[in-house]
């Protein structure tokens, strides 16, 4: 499942080769592609022909394509394996291609949703008047994201009855932090991933949000990470990262701050890793 990173490296892409273009013609070659579309396939090609891509935008992992002079966006669902490719018009089709976007210039490429399980695809929704599809206008702002309320998220942290991971990924908190960067968040702040919201101070909440957004960005830099084989960038590249990573998937290794033997626990169906030294438990109290 890619990240924000990902997503974001995927959006900036989109930004240099799909913005302001305007679009030909539409062709969904598997309607699952386009099933959050209920209006189906040919509405959906048809709605987008003629129309001018706006700045790709993004909010957490949720990525769209604003259609100008319109109130509609194309929001994207990379699911597991979804992919956005910028191909050249003679590229061969890939064997999983879903739906082509051709655009009405000689830049001689074309926008291609390619995805072998079919858990992603794109529809169109109607935008709210900030701008996002309406079906993600309760997702809050990320962390990268400019408008992002520190205090406000730390006082909801303090209402909260929950503990820091969840709240970490909670997306209507806090979007786009998923499980990986959480641990790398939580390992740098010294933070054991079951500590209860209340019990943060306003420093821990600021240094925390520091290291996630710390992170994001190292992630970032190097063209976001992944541990999905599938994952790609919008002109095909692998973006890799895992080296970098100080707890997500070091079990049992050496804690790159302590050398205690990293530890995995399960979490809420997936896996939770950190340095019992450096993280400690929170006490259980009543
Ligand atoms: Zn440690």
């Amino acid at each position: 499942m890619p990240e924000l990173p990902e997503v974001e490296v995927v959006r900036r892409g989109l930004e240099r080769w799909v913005a302001h273009r305007t679009v030909a013609d539409a062709e969904v070659l598997h309607p699952r592609a386009v099933r959050r579309h209920l209006a189906g396939p040919d509405d959906f090609a048809h709605r987008l022909g003629g129309h001018r891509v706006g700045t790709p935008s993004r909010r957490g992992k949720y990525l769209w394509l604003p259609l100008e002079d319109t109130d509609q966006a194309v929001l994207a669902h990379l699911g597991m394996s979804g992919q956005l490719l910028v191909q050249p018009h003679e590229t061969p089709t890939e064997k999983h291609l879903r739906i082509r976007v051709r655009f009405a210039d000689a830049l001689g490429t074309e926008l291609r949703f390619v995805d072998q399980r079919t858990f992603g695809g794109l529809s169109l929704h109607e935008t709210t008047p900030d701008g996002l599809p309406d079906v993600i206008a309760h997702i809050a702002r990320d962390p990268l994201d400019p408008l992002f309320d520190d205090e406000a998220f730390h006082l909801a942290l303090r209402r909260r009855r929950t503990t820091i991971k969840r709240a970490l990924l909670d997306q209507s908190l806090i979007s786009g932090v998923g499980n990986i960067y959480a641990d790398e968040a939580l390992w740098r702040a010294r933070l054991h991933y079951e500590r209860p919201t209340a019990s943060l101070t306003r420093p821990r909440t600021t240094e925390l949000l520091g290291h996630v957004r710390d992170v994001m960005n190292a992630a970032l830099a190097v063209g976001g990470t992944s541990f999905d084989s599938l994952y790609v960038n919008v002109n095909g590249e692998s973006g890799y990262f895992d080296r970098s990573l100080d707890a997500y998937g070091r079990e049992g290794l050496p804690c790159r701050r302590c050398a205690t033997p990293m530890r995995r626990r399960p979490w809420m169906n997936r896996s939770s890793y950190f340095c019992p030294k450096c993280q400690r438990a929170p006490r259980v109290t009543q």
